[in-house]
């Protein structure tokens, strides 16, 4: 489902990634952890162009997308569609209800029939456990309910891969359960997931795999168990060594 080739981004002098190789299979679970500063939450804006690669080659669903030249706009809000992002800070629209925010983005970009998007959108927020939540405004709702509809809202645009950059971290840490489950379950029925954590409990029971990234490279990858059980790396057993 991904293929990522030999994938740099630098910020004018910092070289932040230095060359990543990864393949992601349809319907895996990919955990990404690391020290502050290692490159993780470049590495999936990235992967969904919300920062143009400086070198490299990324193919999602048989569709590529290589560095060398300047990307068409057209070709960056095709490739972006393949993904959806789900945040730390969840940037729902204030003045649209919980129904209004997952509706949004395939009324006004794909040209969804309102009623039929209405119809994804009630069912995507029930599967999410907001299913009586439907007529609220976030700011009628928590932290974790909103993240809830931020997982629904990406959602709704069918994307073939999720991915999640720290989606837990600004709650408060009883509401982290509920958005965690939601994550589960989609892991569940299948969904192509990258995710950015220190949920390291969501990393052993979910992921398929563990990636190690330090200094923006791959430093180790493995199973939960081959990296929390036997990290073969020095920097990876001091890392876990830190937070755990
Ligand atoms: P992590 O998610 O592992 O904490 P980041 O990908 O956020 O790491 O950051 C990696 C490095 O890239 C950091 O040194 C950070 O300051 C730098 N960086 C990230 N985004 C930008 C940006 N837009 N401009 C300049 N430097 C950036």
């Amino acid at each position: 489902m991904i293929n990522i080739t030999n994938l740099h981004k630098s910020f004018d002098d910092l070289h932040v990634l230095r060359g990543i190789d990864l393949n992601i299979e349809q319907g895996k679970v990919v955990v990404l952890i690391g020290p502050s500063g290692s490159g993780k939450t470049t590495f999936l804006r990235c992967l969904n162009l919300l920062e143009l690669p400086t070198n490299g080659k990324i193919i999602i669903d048989n569709q590529e997308v290589s560095f060398e030249k300047n990307l068409p706009k057209q070709k960056i809000t095709s490739f972006r569609s393949l993904t959806g992002m789900v945040f730390q800070s969840y940037n729902l629209f204030p003045h649209k209800t919980a129904l209004e925010n997952v509706m949004e983005g395939p009324v006004i970009v794909k040209g969804v029939p309102k009623q039929k998007a209405k119809e994804r959108a009630v069912s995507l927020l029930q599967k999410v456990g907001l299913g009586d939540k439907v007529n609220f405004y976030p700011f009628q709702l928590s932290g974790g309910q909103q993240q809830r509809v931020g997982i629904a809202r990406a959602m709704a645009m069918d994307p073939k891969v999720m991915l999640f950059d720290e989606p837990t971290s600004a709650l408060d840490p009883e509401l982290v359960g509920d958005v965690l489950k939601a994550m589960k379950d989609l892991a569940k029925e299948g969904m192509t997931m990258v995710v950015v954590t220190h949920e390291m409990r969501f990393a052993r029971e979910v992921a398929d795999e563990v990636i190690f990234m330090d200094q923006g490279v791959i430093m180790e990858r493995g199973t939960p168990e081959e990296i929390f059980q036997k990290p073969k790396e020095e920097r990876t057993r001091r890392f876990l060594n830190m937070i755990q």
